[in-house]
């Protein structure tokens, strides 16, 4: 690598951005960061922005904004602050900005993830839920502006991994035959099923292998993060779904593999830190050291793999149902699960409701085909309405 990279960090106070920056400081010959958002903690990053002085601080609101603007001042930093989507949409897209990391949860990270795309950057893509909603426009914005888009989330990143390094000229004679999706299991692996009804939030985000942003932790425990994940490799790697086959090994040391007509399985290894594929994107095609333990194959000793269980973890099953139906079903399974997981967290609805609610939600749907921005976000718009009007339903009983 010659120059420095110039990284906008979408979503630095989060654990994808947390984990980022901890990787860029053992490289700061490397890279150098000209922007970090957050949604509303200021406190955090505030002591980010004094630690990297930023060119721009980006937050979701005015107030949080003009907060942060204040402080900044104070001690002397010229870091710009911005606020809101625009300001998100700006910093994907500054001419000096060379790789954006997408590390927002959940559809507030689309806009602006596209935006990084548009603009040709380097997006070393975390925030799954954006390609889940916007799968084909985004992978065609992708292609247009000849962005480079490389894969974080761990599974997707050990498959990039797996896959051809010089693809043949015609994709069928890859002979990939499968992707094996590895998943911990969550949790709940083997939880007595009677006592689902009452699992609580701090049990749901208590991953046993990861340490994650609450949203996804409890995604994990539902395996709704693993449905997620095969629509997400459906579009990176234009793989039908039927060829994506969910594998449960609770080590978490495969992070997937991909199987060829040779007969040969390829797999990638190593401790599950996500270290290890920020660093890969960050420094991809060359290596870099991630501060991550290298893996003792010794101490593991075991690894163990078993098929899912789709009634113990029906919104795994959900997720296959909405790939089948089609684009403006998984933006509103991904939407009914946003809102399920936030009522789920403020103890407003049951682990189990979960699922349920997302199942009700896809059943009332009256929108099947959403694929241009407009249609994705008025799409998104309509399922959290009606999985509001449950929940209110619920709440209420
Ligand atoms: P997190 O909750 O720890 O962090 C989320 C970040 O996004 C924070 O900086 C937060 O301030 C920001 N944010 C939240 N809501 C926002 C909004 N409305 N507008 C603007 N910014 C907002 O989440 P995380 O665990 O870091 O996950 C981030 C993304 O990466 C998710 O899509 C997740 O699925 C994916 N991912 C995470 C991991 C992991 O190990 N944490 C692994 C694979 C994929
Ligand atoms: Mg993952």
């Amino acid at each position: 690598m010659n120059a420095s990279r110039a990284l906008t960090i979408l979503g630095s106070t989060g654990s994808i951005g947390q984990n980022t920056l901890d990787v860029v400081s053992r490289h700061q010959d490397k890279y150098r960061i000209v922007a970090l958002t957050a949604n509303t903690d200021v406190d955090a990053i505030e002591q980010q922005c004094l630690q990297w002085q930023p060119e721009y601080a980006v937050m979701s609101d005015q107030g949080c904004a003009q907060q942060l603007s204040d402080r900044l001042k104070a001690r002397a930093m010229d870091t710009q602050v911005l606020a809101g989507v625009e300001g998100l949409k700006k910093v994907s897209s500054l001419d000096q900005v060379d790789t954006v990391v997408a590390g927002i949860v959940g559809a507030a990270g689309l806009l602006p993830t596209l935006s990084a795309a548009e603009s040709g950057k380097r997006v070393l893509l975390a925030n799954k839920e954006a390609l889940v909603m916007s799968g084909r426009l985004f992978m065609d914005t992708v292609r247009n502006s000849g962005a480079i888009l490389l894969p974080v989330d761990s599974e997707h990143n050990a498959i990039f991994q797996c896959m051809p390094q010089q693809p043949p000229q015609a994709p069928e004679h890859s002979g990939i035959n499968r992707i094996l999706l590895t998943a911990s299991g969550g949790p709940f692996r083997t939880t007595p099923l009677e006592q689902f009804q009452s699992i609580t939030p701090e049990q749901a985000v208590s991953h046993p292998n990861w340490v994650m942003g609450q949203k996804i932790s409890v995604d994990s425990a539902t395996m709704m993060n693993k449905g997620l994940e095969v629509i997400e490799a459906h579009w990176l790697f234009n793989v039908p779904h039927d060829l994506i086959e969910v594998v449960i090994h609770p080590q978490s040391i495969i992070h997937s593999m991909v199987s060829y007509a040779d007969g040969s399985i390829l797999a990638q290894l190593g401790n599950p830190d996500m270290r290890t594929p920020i660093a890969h994107c960050l420094a991809w095609p060359e290596r870099i050291d991630s501060g991550v333990e290298p893996l003792d194959i010794f101490d593991v000793a075991k690894l163990e793999f078993e098929k899912p269980d789709l009634q113990r973890f029906p919104c795994l099953k959900l997720c296959y149902q909405a790939i089948q139906a089609g684009s403006a079903a998984c933006i509103a399974l991904n939407a009914a699960n946003e809102i399920a997981v936030e009522a789920f967290l403020q103890k407003n609805i049951a682990f189990t409701a979960i699922a349920a609610l997302i199942e009700s939600v896809l059943s009332e749907i009256t929108i099947t085909d959403a694929n241009t921005l407009d249609e994705i976000l008025a799409a998104d718009q309509s399922a959290r309405e009606i999985a509001r009007s449950h929940i209110n339903n619920l709440q209420t009983v």
